[in-house]
């Protein structure tokens, strides 16, 4: 396992939900975890969850839209632990829930900043500090189910993550020798604050039935997927879109 008392993972968006959990599951298995967010109170909550449970982790503000921001965090990582192993970049928000010729073109436009261009910002500061590393390390970027089919009313979401696994392959490609792996985790609808602002009972329920499983999923089952993807046990895998939807996409 790369997730070793020597190795560091930072996640963005670890501030609530899946980042949160995952930035746990790293640091239960010894790794020292940089918690990223631009919300400061969540960020901060997550550092002493983990140091409570005897972990180590820090924050830092940041905001993945932004490209300095971005950069700022990964040196910061690098000041404080040396190293970057493994990065999480799990930033995202769900959006308007409207057809394409309703949706606000700011707010769409929002959609795809946070969600594919701040994958972007943050993989372009991580894969050049791996690459100096002779270890190399590995990178997830949180797609979606809705990264390989469409949603009717959440076209700037599926859009953007879409986007995710374009850039994931194209970089897992460019960085296929260089000891850098890239991949995708494509979760199926999730228990998170992000899902439960953006439904409604109802319309939970009905969710849940659009998996063969019947039931959301957990944030603990994509942080598992995450921690897996980035350890040795995943040597041989890269540009992948790992799925990870309790048979969402198996009709
Ligand atoms: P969440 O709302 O619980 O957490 C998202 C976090 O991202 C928040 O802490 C928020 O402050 C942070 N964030 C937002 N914009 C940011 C920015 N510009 N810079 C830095 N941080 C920012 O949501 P979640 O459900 O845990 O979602 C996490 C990721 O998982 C997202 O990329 C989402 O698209 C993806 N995802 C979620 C689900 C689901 O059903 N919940 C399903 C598939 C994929």
């Amino acid at each position: 396992m790369v997730s070793t008392d020597q190795s560091v993972a930072l996640i963005t968006g670890a501030g609530s939900g899946i980042g949160r959990t995952t930035a746990i599951e790293f640091a239960d298995r010894g790794t020292s975890v940089v918690i990223a967010d631009l919300d400061v109170e969540g960020g901060e909550e997550t550092v002493a969850t983990i140091e409570d449970d005897g972990g180590d982790a820090i924050f830092v503000e940041a905001d993945v839209t932004d490209l300095e921001s971005a950069q700022a965090m990964v040196d910061t990582a690098v000041e404080e632990y040396g190293r970057l192993d493994c990065a999480f970049n799990n930033a995202g928000i769900g959006g308007e829930q409207v057809p394409v010729d309703e949706y606000p073109a700011e707010s769409w436009q929002r959609v795809i900043d946070v969600n594919l261009a701040g994958v972007f910002n943050c993989m372009k500061a991580e894969i050049s500090r791996m690459r100096e590393q002779e270890s190399g390390g590995a990178i997830v970027n949180n797609s979606s189910v809705l990264g390989k089919v469409g949603f009717e009313t959440s076209s700037a979401y599926a859009a953007a993550k879409h986007g995710v696994l374009g850039l994931t392959k194209s970089a897992a490609l460019e960085n296929g020798e260089t000891g850098v792996r890239i991949n995708s985790v494509c979760p199926g609808f999730i228990e998170t604050p992000l899902l439960e602002e953006n439904m409604t009972e109802e319309e939970r329920d009905q969710i849940a039935g659009m998996h063969a499983m019947n039931r959301l999923g957990t944030p603990e089952e994509v942080a598992n997927a995450v921690v897996w993807l980035c350890s040795d046990e995943a040597s041989f895998v890269t540009g992948e879109a790992f799925g990870v939807e309790g048979g969402y996409l198996s009709r």
